[in-house]
């Protein structure tokens, strides 16, 4: 019988939900356990995809093309549960469902209601991930308890306890106890009041993990538990990490989170295999080199925009243990001062992907700079558009060459509208989604990257490289190293007259790991390693 554990979070928005679950997952994975993750998110969007990386931070693709939430990107990274869209359910999708139902005449005759049909319809996404082999499935509630759109979701997640068994559920509960620097204390009062909201509900929480900044201490914890109505063990503290989010499992497991969860829920108790976990974590503590990157994106002021490209050069940086440290830098702000001003001294620059005009001029000028002052250079999706762009206008001379996306009459759109995308009007779920396959050619920086000429990687995108101009390209210096397997689409161009120049028209951030770096984060810090320890030398 397939266990389940419900997280809810209380208090405030911003806990690391996510990372908790997704720690929770990885040490129990981390015990033998098979697992599975889920993130259920109150909002009306059918998915994430049509939402501004304002609102929303990034949006993490999988491999079956679902747009999700980024919470499943720490899934990813840290367990091995497969992702799906199964895995991510928003109200508007359970809606849609039920409302797409009700259409066919599946109610028989019922008044359609938010219970049971809305709660039965998010049951079933959360039974749905139970099969045989798998132990555990986590289901993770977007939201804080008490907002009114995660109202069905909770009474939801309340009822599947008396349909499968109080024995096979567990629900954790994720608080914050803020400290009051006026009064010199913790406080546990907002933790009461969240938990008792829960239990309005009807959910009494089994597990509550408090967020804190400096360690409580058995006083509080104890405090919590009697006014929580949760058995003092069961009170856990997550004390806010200084060097890493990857420490997070570790100090859970101090707090013994692992076993608890295992006994509650009377699954065997394999040998916790953390070994090369702890060696990771000595390698992100001490790290014996530097290296600048900059990233120049139009999401800079927001945290999670690029969330999971800022993961994938900490991987990269892991590998070669080194501490990578990124110089956040606003395209426009790049078109304001000059990209000298900007990004003299750092040892890579990165342009990521996104959507829009804005910025976009920067860009172009950042990956000039980083062209011809010999910078190792990582463009992704729009990034790799704007490196073609670069390239087309500097190089080739087509001085208003430019993407289809921007400028409708450029004479050179160099960038250009997919072909089976010329008769989409819809914008949720219809961009070029998902894994594709793409062929590397021999030779090239990015085939020795990965250590292979066939490869997958996600996409989402609507343009792509104009395949008219790409004899102009190769002739003058700028190679097609990755088509798709029919030999139409360009998915990677190189200069191979560059110490390191690669870009890409997939998104590689999103099948980085922090022990398994992605080969081309992998290769892209290695060569701005290089270049950093190079001019290290030449100013001794
Ligand atoms: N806006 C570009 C396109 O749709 C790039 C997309 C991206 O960077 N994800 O093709």
């Amino acid at each position: 019988m397939t266990k389940h554990i419900f997280v809810t979070g209380g208090v405030v928005s911003s806990l690391g939900k996510g990372l908790t679950s997704a720690s929770i997952g990885l040490l129990l994975e981390r015990r033998g356990l098979t697992v599975r993750m889920q993130k259920l998110d109150p909002y009306i969007n059918v998915d994430p995809g049509t939402m501004s990386p304002y609102q929303h931070g990034e949006v993490y693709v999988l491999d079956d093309g679902s747009e999700t939430d980024l919470d499943l990107g720490h899934y990813e990274r840290f367990t091995s549960s497969p992702l799906s869209r199964k895995s991510n359910y928003t109200t508007g999708r359970i809606y849609q469902s039920v409302i797409e139902k009700e259409r066919r005449g599946e109610y028989l005759g019922a008044t359609v209601q938010v219970v049971p049909h809305v709660t039965d319809e998010i049951k079933s996404a959360v039974l749905n991930l139970a099969e045989p082999g798998v132990d555990v499935v986590i289901t993770e509630l977007g939201g804080t308890v008490g907002d009114i759109e995660g109202q069905p979701f909770l009474e939801a997640i309340r009822q599947i306890p008396l349909e499968i068994g109080k024995q096979n559920c567990l629900f954790i509960h994720l608080t914050l106890v803020p400290y009051l620097k006026a009064a010199g204390e913790a406080k546990t009062k907002p933790t009461q009041h969240s938990v008792g909201q829960l239990r309005q509900i009807g959910i009494q929480p089994d597990i509550l993990i408090v967020r804190t900044e400096r360690a409580l201490g058995r006083e509080h914890t104890d405090k919590i538990a009697l006014f929580c109505n949760v058995e003092k063990n069961a009170v856990i503290e997550e004390v806010d990490k200084e060097f890493s989010i990857y420490e997070v499992p570790l100090g859970l497991v101090e707090h013994r989170l692992d076993r608890l969860i295992i006994d509650k829920l009377g699954l065997p108790l394999g040998e916790l295999r953390m070994d090369d976990w702890r060696k990771l974590m000595q390698r992100i503590r001490q790290p014996e080199q530097e290296v600048t990157i900059a990233v120049v994106g139009k999401y800079i002021d927001h945290f999670d925009a690029y969330k999971s490209i800022y993961e994938a050069l900490d991987h990269a940086g892991f590998a070669h243990s080194a501490r990578v440290l990124i110089k956040r830098i606003e395209a426009e702000e790049v078109e304001r001062q000059s990209p000298e001003a900007l990004l003299k001294g750092v040892d890579g620059i990165l342009v990521p992907g996104g959507f829009g005009k804005r910025g976009v001029e920067g860009k172009v000028q950042a990956i000039e700079f980083a062209r011809q002052c010999e910078i190792p250079f990582f463009g992704i999706c729009l990034g790799m558009q704007c490196a073609v762009i670069e390239f087309a206008r500097h190089v080739l001379g087509l001085k208003e060459a430019n993407s289809s996306e921007f400028d409708k009459h450029s004479p050179d759109p160099v960038i250009c509208l997919l072909e089976d995308q010329k008769t989409v009007t819809e914008k949720g779920g219809t961009m070029r989604l998902g894994a594709q396959p793409c062929r590397l050619r021999e030779g090239t920086l990015t085939a020795a990257a990965y250590g292979s000429t066939e490869i997958s990687e996600r996409h989402r995108h609507r343009y792509e490289f104009n395949p008219q101009y790409r004899q102009e390209f190769e002739a003058n210096g700028m190679i097609a190293a990755g088509l798709s397997p029919n030999g139409q689409l360009v998915e990677v161009v190189e200069i191979p007259d560059h110490p390191w120049f690669v870009a890409v028209q997939y998104h590689p951030e999103f099948k980085s790991k922090p022990h398994q770096p992605q080969p081309l984060f992998a290769g892209f810090v290695q060569a701005a390693l290089a270049r950093h320890q190079q001019r290290a030398h030449q100013t001794l």
